[in-house]
Parts: structure tokens; sequence; C-alpha cells
């Protein structure tokens, strides 16, 4: 049965206000609604008593309540990690992950595509190419679906990374509606400063979003400094080289006054030699001041091209020389390895698990 409601995550306030006016419920109600959808435990518009019950078979006629429907949940051995696969309507599947920690943080990752245009080397979503985009209330759905466990608990998100399939700034404006859902007060009220978009080094987004105005955080994956080796496990640097995402990068620091991030997956005796740290250090040097800027070293997880992590002592050497240069650099081993939650592995379990290969 075709299901054409629109879904609910995408409805502004001013809309959700007009149908209420025409349906002649009160004003209020809309804040009531968007509350219970950004911060309350309900699965279903069954579940909000709070409404009258007419109100809720109307709503539920209307709008769908959610986008997503989980498939499966696999929880990490860490006993921390959780993945969900979730199924859209037209059957893609996606996944998003929550990683707590000690107790203090929700941190959620999230996927903007299904699949992704940018093919990196190492990157299991990469290798699917890019199906579709998600749409605002795809990418917000997501949050909703921890959001509603959390929330039973006596919790809540409370950071958000948009590093899950796709590249953010490859779907520009879904990205963005949905970053001002988070931070909207009326709705997820988290600090921008708790959002972290991750890009491949798509030049004109990252200006873009630059001037927004938002001091959302920045992270950008570089994987080499220099063109000829980045080119080779990144093609989209043939379209924007290292010194034009570097120039950026810096420009973003500049209007943002965040610190930026730089990720760089460690792929054994491709990018790891102790010149290709020196000439990193260098490169960041070059573009700003280093204190501004954090590494982020993260051993390559198993996917495709067949790469392999370098040995501990040349991670850590890596680092030291990064660290040598005044640059803040740290070491990740991605968290829930282990169900392939871990970065660049999030096609793996979808395909597994869907039977089905995920082109359609
Ligand atoms: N598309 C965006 C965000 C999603 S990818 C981007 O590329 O930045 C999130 C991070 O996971 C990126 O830094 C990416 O390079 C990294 N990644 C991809 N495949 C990986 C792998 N096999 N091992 C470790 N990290 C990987
Ligand atoms: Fe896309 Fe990021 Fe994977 Fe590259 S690393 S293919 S940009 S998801």
């Amino acid at each position: 049965m075709a299901d054409d409601r629109p879904a609910i995550s995408d409805q502004s306030e001013q809309a959700l206000l007009s149908w209420l006016e025409a349906h002649g419920e009160p004003a209020y109600r809309a804040k009531q609604i968007r509350r219970s959808l950004a911060r309350g435990s309900a699965s279903s518009w069954e579940e909000l008593t709070n409404l009258p019950h007419a109100l809720r078979g109307a709503l539920a006629t209307e709008f769908r309540w959610s986008t997503v429907d989980l498939v499966a949940e696999e929880a990490s051995a860490d006993g921390e990690t959780r993945k969900a696969l979730l199924r859209l309507r037209d059957g893609s599947q996606i996944e998003t992950v929550l990683m707590p920690h000690h107790g203090d943080r929700n941190a959620i990752c999230l996927s903007t595509q299904v699949g992704c245009a940018m093919a990196c080397a190492f990157c299991a979503t990469g290798e699917m190419g890019l199906l579709r985009n998600l749409s605002t209330a795809e990418i917000i759905d997501q949050v909703r679906h921890w959001q509603k466990d959390l929330v039973r608990r006596g919790d809540r998100v409370s950071h958000v990374v948009y590093m899950g399939m796709g590249e953010p700034l490859h779907n520009y404006a879904a990205t963005l509606a949905s970053v001002r859902m988070l931070i909207d007060h009326e709705l997820f009220a988290i600090s921008p400063r708790r959002l972290t978009i991750s890009t491949s080094g798509l030049v004109p987004q990252i200006d873009r979003l630059a001037a927004e105005d938002l001091p959302v955080n920045l992270a950008v994956s570089l994987h080499a400094p220099d063109d000829a080796t980045r080119s080779l496990v990144m093609p989209v640097n043939k379209r924007w080289g290292v010194e034009a995402v570097l120039a950026a990068a810096a420009r973003y620091v500049a209007r943002t006054r965040r610190r930026i991030t730089f990720e760089y997956v460690l792929l054994r005796g491709v990018n790891d030699s102790a010149t290709a740290a020196t000439a990193l250090a260098a490169l960041i040097v070059a573009h700003g001041r280093p204190q501004d800027s954090h590494v982020n070293l993260i051993p390559v997880n198993a996917g495709p091209g067949g790469f392999t992590r370098p040995r501990i002592e040349t991670t850590e050497r890596f680092a030291q020389i990064l660290r040598d240069a005044g640059i803040v650099a740290t070491v990740r081993i991605s968290k829930g390895q282990d169900i392939a939650a871990g970065c660049g592995q999030l096609k793996v379990v979808n395909e597994r698990r869907s039977g089905a290969a995920a082109r359609v």
C-alpha cells in the first residue's frame, strides 16, 4: 500500500501551526507535538497521550511519525556502542551508531546518504556508489531513534557526529536543515559546539558552511599530505587538492573560531612514513596556527582495497612528529569494531543482513 504521508520531522513549525489551525486546534499543540517528537519516548502517534484521541487520529492520517524502521540492532562487546540498521520507506537501508561515553555523554553518528559518490579507496560506503541523498526527516529520525531509547532511561543525545554513511556536504541542504533542527531550542536543543560535520573536502561547501555562522565543528578527512598520494586514495582530491582543502579549512577556522580536526586514516606503506608525518606537520603549520588543529589518526579498519594498519610503533612515531610540531594528535581506535560499526565499515553488515545487493 502506497504511503504518501509527509514525515512529521519534515514539517516546519509554521506548517504545523497552519495544519492545526485548519483543524480547529489551538496553536500550543504545535509546541507539544514538536517537543514530543524531539525529546519524547513515543514510538507512534498513539503514544502521544497528552493529545486528545481524535487529534492523534487526524495527525496519524496526515503525517508519518517516523521515516525509519529498525531492522536489526547490534551491541558491541565493549558494552556501550550500539549500531542500528534502519530501513527507509523505499527499502534502502542505512546505519546509525550510538557511542555512550562513561555515562556522561551520548554521541551518535549519523548517515546522510545511502552510499557515497566519493569512492575513497578504503571505505566500504564509497564502494557502494551513491544511491541517493537522505531527506532531512531521514537524518533527524536517526537522532529520534536513539533519543526515544535514551529518554526512557532518563538520558538524551548529547553529541552528534556526521560520520556515518555518505558525504554530508554533498547533501548540503538536508544536512544543514538537520543541523538547524538539532540546535533549535524548541526541538533537540543541542549546542552547535557539540555537532561535528566530517567532510572529504568539498571546498565550496566548506566555505558555504563557514558563511552560515553556526559554530559547528568541522572535521576534514585529509589522509595524505601530498596530491599524488591523496588522489590515489581519495578521487575527490583531483577536484580539490591538498592546498585548496587546507586553505578552505583555514578560512573556516578564521570565520567560526572553531578548532579544526583533520582525520587521517593510516594505511601501512601508503601514508604512514616519517616523511609523510613531517610533510603533514609542515602543511598544517603553513596554513595557520598549529594549536587550532587537531589530527585524529585512525589506523584503517578492515574494508575494501586490501589496506592494512601500520605497526603500533609506526603509528606512535607518526603522532610524535606531529606533537613535536605543536599539533595535538590522537590515535583513534574506532569503537565497536566487532560489530562493524567502525568508521568506513557501515556497508558490510548492511549487505550481509539485507541479502540483496544494495544498488537500486
Ligand atoms: N564522508 C565523510 C564522513 C563519513 S566517513 C568523510 O569522509 O569525512 C567518516 C570517517 O571515516 C572519514 O574520516 C573516513 O575517511 C573514515 N573512514 C572511511 N573508511 C575507513 C576505514 N576503512 N577505516 C578507518 N576509517 C575510515
Ligand atoms: Fe564517502 Fe567519506 Fe567513505 Fe570517502 S570516506 S567514500 S567521503 S563516506
